[in-house]
C-alpha cells in the first residue's frame, strides 16, 4: 500500500481539481497512524484557512431542555427521563420564557430546544400532559414555544428534536432560524443487538438521513454531525461523512457538522465503554474537513475536550458551538461550559479570532430573501453586523461571563 504522503497526494489531486475527496481516496485514508496525523492535520487545516480564514465562531444560547422523556433508549444517555423520575414532564411555556429571558440579559442570541424524542409515543403521561394543554404532540408544543421565545424575546429559536416529517419541519421553520439532527453514524451494526442504538428506532441511519434530506428540500439551515466512540469503525465514520457532504452538494443547506466525542457515563449501559481519544477525534475532524470541503462550517465542543480543545484547530474546525453562561449542558451535565473569557484567549493564542455568530450562520442569510421567515430575517437584521456576526463581538460577554 502506498504511504500517507502518497495517498494525501491523491486527495490535494482531488481538491485542486474541484471535485472534492473521493470516496475511494478518503477510504484510503482509514487505516492513518499516529505517526500520520499531523500531514494529515496540516492538510485539513490548511483548508480550513483556504475556505474559512482565521475566524472562529461560537453561539452565546441558553439550551431549554423542553422534556427530557423519550420513547427511545441509547446506550450512553442520561438526559433521559421516563415520567416517574422527572421533576416535570414538560417545561412550561413560563419556564422556557424566564430562561429565555434570563439569557437575553446575559447577551444569548441563541434558545436552542433540546428533547427527547415523541415521548408521547411512549407513555400514556406525555399524551395526557399535552393533551391537557390543547397538543396533539410534542412537536407541536415544541413550534409553540419557539414562537413565544421570537415574539417575546430577542432569542433566535434553534430546535433539535430529532426526527422530523415534512409537515413537522414546515411548521418548525416559520418560528426558527435554523434546525439540527446529529446523525451519529450510518452504521447498521449500532442498531443490532449489543449496538448502542439497539432501543432507538429513531436512530436508525435511513431515518435520521430522511430528516436530513426533508430539511434539504424546505431549504432549512441544518446542524448534523458525527459521534465517535460509539463503537462504529473508521470507515463507517467516513460513510457518515460522505452521506453527510452528497446531501450538502445535493440541497447546500448543511451549515455546520460537528465532531462530537463520546464520554462514558456512570449508569448507563456503556459506562464501561473507552471514552473517545484525542488522536480518533484528531483523525475524524481532519477526515471531515477533507471529505465535506474548504467552506462548511466544522465544529468540536469545547466543553467535552475540556483539556486540549484548541488542539482542534489544528485539524480544520473552526467552530466552537453553542456555548452558555446560564444553562448547564443538559445532554453532559458534568461537562461544563469554558467561560467566554478563556475561549476568546486559548483561541487568540492559536492565532485566530473569535466572533459570536447566530444559530444561523451569516451566509445562510445574508443576501438570501427566502432562508428563514419574514419574523426572523427582521430580527436578525436588528441584530447582525455587516458581516452576519452578532454585533458587539466578544466584547458584548466581556462584563456579562467574567
Ligand atoms: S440520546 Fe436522545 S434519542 Fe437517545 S435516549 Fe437520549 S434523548 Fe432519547
Amino acid at each position: 500500500m502506498e504511504g500517507l504522503q502518497e495517498r494525501l497526494k491523491g486527495v490535494v489531486w482531488d481538491l485542486a481539481h474541484g471535485t472534492g475527496v473521493t470516496g475511494e481516496r478518503s477510504r484510503a485514508l482509514a487505516d492513518a497512524t499516529a505517526d500520520d496525523l499531523p500531514g494529515l492535520c496540516q492538510v485539513a487545516s490548511d483548508m480550513r484557512d483556504r475556505g474559512r480564514g482565521r475566524t472562529v465562531t461560537f453561539s452565546p444560547k441558553v439550551f431549554i431542555p423542553l422534556t427530557r422523556m423519550c420513547r427511545d433508549f441509547c446506550g450512553y444517555c442520561t438526559f433521559r427521563q421516563s415520567p416517574d423520575e422527572a421533576d416535570r414532564l414538560y417545561m412550561t411555556p413560563d419556564e422556557v420564557l424566564a430562561v429565555a429571558r434570563a439569557g437575553q440579559r446575559l447577551g444569548c442570541t441563541e434558545a436552542l430546544f433540546t428533547l427527547g424524542e415523541r415521548p408521547e409515543q411512549r407513555y400514556p403521561e406525555a399524551k395526557a400532559w399535552l393533551g391537557q394543554h390543547g397538543f396533539g404532540s410534542t412537536l407541536e408544543y415544541l413550534a409553540h414555544c419557539c414562537q413565544l421565545v421570537l415574539e417575546e424575546t430577542t432569542l433566535l429559536p434553534h430546535p433539535n428534536p430529532g426526527t422530523m416529517s415534512r409537515h413537522e419541519m414546515a411548521r418548525l421553520k416559520d418560528v426558527s432560524a435554523s434546525m439540527g439532527i446529529m446523525l451519529e453514524s450510518t452504521s447498521e451494526s449500532l442498531c443490532a443487538p449489543g449496538g448502542a442504538h439497539e432501543f432507538a428506532p429513531s436512530k436508525r441511519p435511513r431515518a435520521r438521513l430522511k430528516t436530513l434530506e426533508t430539511a434539504g428540500e424546505l431549504g432549512v439551515p441544518f446542524t448534523t454531525g458525527v459521534l465517535v466512540g460509539i463503537g462504529d469503525r473508521r470507515e463507517e465514520r467516513i460513510d457518515a461523512l460522505l452521506a453527510i457532504a452528497d446531501l450538502h452538494q445535493r440541497y447546500g443547506h448543511i451549515q455546520e457538522v460537528i465532531i462530537q466525542n463520546f464520554r462514558a457515563k456512570p449508569d448507563t449501559a456503556m459506562a464501561e465503554h473507552e471514552d473517545a481519544e484525542t488522536e480518533e477525534m484528531l483523525w475524524s475532524v481532519a477526515m471531515a474537513r477533507l471529505i465535506l470541503g474548504p467552506d462548511v462550517n466544522l465544529q468540536v465542543p469545547p466543553n467535552l475536550s475540556q483539556r486540549d480543545y484548541p488542539i482542534y484547530l489544528q485539524a480544520g474546525i473552526n467552530d466552537w458551538g453553542g456555548v452558555s453562561p446560564l444553562t448547564i449542558d443538559y445532554v453532559n451535565p458534568e461537562a461544563p461550559w469554558p467561560q467566554i473569557g478563556d475561549l476568546q484567549r486559548r483561541t487568540e493564542e492559536m492565532g485566530f479570532v473569535l466572533k459570536p455568530r447566530f444559530p444561523i450562520y451569516p451566509e445562510f442569510f445574508l443576501d438570501k430573501s427566502d432562508a428563514v421567515s419574514s419574523p426572523v430575517a427582521q430580527r436578525l437584521r436588528g441584530l447582525a453586523d455587516e458581516d452576519g456576526y452578532v454585533k458587539g463581538g466578544t466584547q458584548r460577554y466581556a462584563s456579562a461571563h467574567e
